[in-house]
């Protein structure tokens, strides 16, 4: 029988468990052995659904408290100085682990600081927190948590293949504070993998995931030919290891990745599925390979004629050395679409959650080894799920393609150059120096979920929920005048999320209704469903703008989430290009942003967090992406007048190697994440000469913790360093919606005295202010 397995499953539980239980703990609601409860439940379930599925195995080691990376920094014993960590047991562990997560261990703890950097997991939605290496890094090993794990699962019965984030993609991913060849830690580390790996054969784990996706990126000659050292030092006598690589073809690492010495291989044949003919001559005669077929990182049901015909050509190689799995970790995916009661039924039909997903693996499995005819009626009903997508009229709309393919190329350039639009926006919007202004949401508190939540159950009608939505947004204005911010934004209390807001308006975009997926720690995102051609037959944003901007004399700052951001954090059609479809959405926000320039909005703000996670894992097909990412922002905003100032935000990503394209998307002002990385990002933008206005974040948003007035002057000065300060702005890292109001008031307060003291410094002395 062909073996089925996943790479790993969803950890926040079916309902939100994790989620919910994490938020408690922070706050002091629960305590630890409630939280390790909760975990315990939500593993045993994945097992269970894995092991009712009929997979060979169930993942252990992929469930996370937080983030699997961090859990590998700790495993490792990688904590970096300022946690002061002396001594690290059962009993402070938990402590250290959410301080180096998010600055401080729960309410009231005395020794916050800030956290460790957090950033994309490749091109998807989820982040991961950086390991923080030296040269002179040791490490040690912490198994308890991981151990345990495997042992509970053996007591119940399942057999686990415990998941690893390998050395080298572990090394790869970290953060280093100098220069230095990361390679030379390899010889204190790879002892410490093979004394983990010595204690888990000892518990008789016969197969261990070990995970190595920067296999899939272009790699420098040296890191190849560790691969194969390092693997050559892990396989010996340890239990066999399934080497798995995902998101992208192998490409030039390909016959290197079929040659390392190790049982097996798992390739993303999603992404990549042509790799399979390249790769099938090149396994060596003793090794497995995995074929990851049934999409971790999409809903979409899977061709389950395609997926055989892959698996029947590699078995004709292969004979029985082939095991059958998801492409990636189902981390990526939604737990269950039986929920969905609410989508279109014909929809529904061409989904698949994680759940589902389990089956299709399994499905998969027994046809290739037992004939379709063993399961016809779930493959039958399979094609005819997919025919009736490709036939379907919700997916087609001819008007809005032929308005689209006619667009001119005059439409994607501003009329004028920046320097002539920030005189006249200058002219127009009268700011001091240091322009004080957030990103765009406040907190989203309990009152404004209720509220949204009864007008969804239909509790309240639309005049209610107007008013009262209108009433969050004068607070909020209020607020910001007391605070005395400089440019004003409405707060985003009618969204549950940025691009779930938009999915709701544009035809061609499903929402679910508990389609939860892992953004980072206990914060999750309902990514919409993009089926169709996309149409905007109203305005999305403009009447809470126009009232936002009734009630103050200061500019208020109009919202809107990005092209490609929407694209990247959407559950994205598989039947026409991306760039196709990520056109026609900034095709629907240029209209709006038009509508919100006639309505009296003088700044509008196209947010694109995503642009650099969308950026390909191959170089060679960065130009192509970047071109038509790029063109969609302009798109989205060069319809508008010179004196209209468009601002983009980013965050939480590498921006160094993009930083042309981020110079041609031409927004008059760009805000960035950059308070965690001290500013460092600004050199970049220094060096390239980055032409537009900058507001690099002074204060990360994801930590509790109020920055002092004088901690914030020292990194805004220091940002004055490489930007001429007249074109620095001052703002958070990003939205505050995760935050309380008393976090929130306190910070801003703090951030607008801040750019007080700075305006009332002369200019070179602001230099002079930096430690
Ligand atoms: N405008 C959004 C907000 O403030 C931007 C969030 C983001 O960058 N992810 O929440
Ligand atoms: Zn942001």
């Amino acid at each position: 029988m062909t073996k089925a397995h996943v790479l790993g499953y969803p950890r926040i539980g079916a309902k939100r468990e994790l989620t919910f239980a994490l938020e408690k703990y922070w706050r002091g609601a629960i305590g630890a052995a409630e939280l390790e409860q909760v975990a315990a439940q939500i593993r045993l379930a994945n097992w269970r659904e894995q092991a009712d599925a009929g997979l060979d195995w169930v993942s252990v080691g992929d469930f996370s408290l937080y983030d699997h990376v961090l859990d590998t920094s700790l495993l490792f014993g990688t904590i970096p100085s300022r946690f002061g960590v002396a001594k690290f047991d059962a009993d402070s562990e938990l402590d250290i682990y959410f301080r180096m997560a998010r600055g401080r261990a729960c309410v009231g703890d005395a020794k916050e600081t800030y956290a460790c950097e957090m950033t994309k997991w490749f091109d998807t939605n989820y982040h991961y927190l950086k390991p923080e290496i030296g040269p002179e890094q040791q490490f040690s090993l912490h198994p308890r948590r991981l151990l345990s794990q495997v042992k509970q699962a053996l007591a119940s019965g399942f057999t686990p293949k415990p998941v690893l984030l390998g050395p080298l993609s572990f090394l790869w991913l970290a953060k280093t504070s100098v220069e230095f060849d990361r390679l030379n830690l390899l010889p204190n580390l790879v002892p410490v993998y093979q004394e983990l790996l010595q204690q888990l054969r000892e518990l008789g784990v016969e197969w261990v995931q070990i995970d190595e996706p920067v296999l899939v990126l272009n790699l420098p000659k040296a890191w190849q030919q560790a691969y194969e050292t390092v693997y050559d030092q892990l396989s010996a006598g340890n239990p066999k290891l399934m080497l798995t690589t995902y998101f992208e073809a192998l490409g030039d690492n390909l016959t290197l990745a079929a040659n390392l010495p190790v049982a097996g291989l798992h390739i993303d044949c999603v992404r990549a599925p042509d790799q399979l003919e390249d790769i099938l001559p090149h396994t060596p005669p003793y090794k497995i390979l995995s074929l990851g077929l049934v999409d971790g990182r999409n809903i979409w049901r899977s061709d389950f004629d395609h997926a055989l015909s892959l698996l029947r050509q590699a078995k004709d190689l292969l004979g029985q050395r082939l095991w059958v799995g998801s492409s990636c970790s189902l981390l990526h995916s939604p737990v269950d679409l039986a929920g969905e009661t609410q989508l279109d039924p014909e929809l529904f039909c061409w989904l698949g959650f994680a759940k589902q997903k389990l089956g299709e693996v399994k499905l998969l499995a027994i046809a290739l080894s037992d004939g379709e005819e063993a399961v016809a009626n779930a493959f039958a009903e399979q094609r005819s799920a997919l025919a009736a997508r490709k036939r379907s009229t919700l997916v087609v709309n001819k008007q809005i393609r032929a308005a689209v393919a006619e667009i001119p190329d005059q439409a994607l350039r501003r009329q004028n150059g920046f320097n002539k639009r920030a005189a006249l926006q200058r002219q127009r919007l009268k700011l001091p120096l240091w322009p004080t202004t957030t990103i765009g949401s406040f907190p989203q508190t309990d009152s404004i979920r209720r509220t949204r939540s009864q007008y969804r159950s239909r509790q309240i009608d639309d005049d209610q929920y107007q008013t009262a939505m209108q009433q969050e947004i004068a607070n909020t204005i209020a607020q910001q005048e007391q605070l005395g911010l400089d440019v004003l934004v409405h707060g985003e209390a009618e969204r549950n999320d940025m691009v779930e807001y938009f999915g709701e308006f544009l035809q061609g975009i499903a929402v679910t209704l508990n389609g939860w997926v892992q953004s980072y720690g206990s914060r999750c995102v309902k990514p919409p469903i993009i089926y169709g051609d996309i149409v905007r037959d109203k305005p999305m944003t403009v009447k809470w703008a126009q009232y936002a901007q009734s009630l103050s004399t200061k500019p208020v700052k109009g919202m809107l989430t990005g092209p490609v951001t929407i694209l990247q954090w959407s559950f994205v059609r598989n039947d026409q290009d991306r760039s196709q479809t990520c056109r026609q959405i900034a095709f629907a926000l240029r209209q709006e942003v038009l509508d919100l320039e006639s309505a009296g909005i003088t700044i509008i703000q196209v947010d694109e967090p995503a642009l650099r996670e969308g950026l390909p894992l191959h170089r060679d097909d960065w130009d192509a992406y970047l071109k038509w990412a790029v063109d969609a922002f302009k798109l989205a905003t060069c319809g508008v007048q010179d004196a209209t100032q468009i601002h983009t935000h980013m965050c939480y990503a590498e921006f160094n190697d993009i930083l042309r394209h981020i110079a041609a998307l031409d927004a008059d002002v760009i805000t960035l994440e950059t308070s965690r990385s001290r500013m460092e990002l600004l050199q970049a933008f220094h060096d390239y000469e980055y032409p537009n206005d900058i507001g690099p974040g002074v204060y990360d948003i994801h930590s509790p913790r109020t920055p002092a007035v004088s901690e914030m002057i020292t990194l805004l000065a220091k940002a004055a360093r490489s930007i001429p300060a007249q074109r620095l702005w001052v703002n958070p890292d990003c939205g505050l919606k995760t935050r309380s109001w008393p976090e929130v008031e306190a910070a801003l307060k703090n951030m607008v005295s801040a750019a007080k003291q700075l305006r009332a410094t002369a200019m070179p002395k602001v230099s002079a202010l930096l430690e």
